[in-house]
């Protein structure tokens, strides 16, 4: 396989990664009630993650790519998405944290392996747009790492108290 190809299917992986990511930061923003930081932060990283789906495209059709095709693909973030579904149970909130961070790490390794392709093949542009993701997604996993304590805490506090824990 042409380096280029190998580029682009990864690529469309990353489109699928960004799609699943707005779908579970959706999902995990609107149950959210009684830990605002955390909301507010998620709500965030939904736009963010919205405009990394959109550069992501501009990639795939600078390449000359189907982009209307990654949609059907599964990218490779599905498997531990799935897995990570189940987890919600009592615990939801601080379950949850810990996907997302989990989840940002997964995206920080998919935007290296990106970077180092682009420059392999000479992309310039998709290297400079994965640097600009790569740095919102460090972002995110930096500020998941600061707050989860503060989350379990909170969490445990309300949980003992009888307060409403879950979400
Ligand atoms: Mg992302
Ligand atoms: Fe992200």
């Amino acid at each position: 396989m042409a380096k280029k190809d190998r580029l682009i299917q990864w690529l469309r992986d990353a489109h699928a990664m960004e799609m699943q990511a707005e779908t579970m930061l959706s999902r995990q923003a609107e149950r959210i009630e009684n830990y605002p930081a955390l909301k507010a932060r998620i709500e965030q990283h939904i736009q963010e993650t919205q405009r990394q789906a959109e550069l992501v495209e501009g990639c795939l059709q600078r390449l000359g790519a189907d982009v209307s095709s990654t949609k059907d693909i599964a990218g490779s973030g599905t498997a531990m998405m799935q897995a990570m579904g189940g987890v919600f149970t009592g615990d939801e909130v601080v379950k949850g944290a810990m996907a997302g961070y989990t989840f940002e790490h997964f995206e920080i390794a998919s935007y290296r392996a990106l970077i180092a392709a682009a420059a392999e093949v000479g992309d310039r542009d998709t290297q400079r747009v994965c640097e600009e993701i790569l740095k919102q997604e460090e972002e995110m996993g930096s500020w998941l790492a600061a707050h989860l304590p503060e989350v379990t805490q909170e969490y445990l506090r309300r949980e003992a108290t009888g307060a409403r824990a879950k979400t």
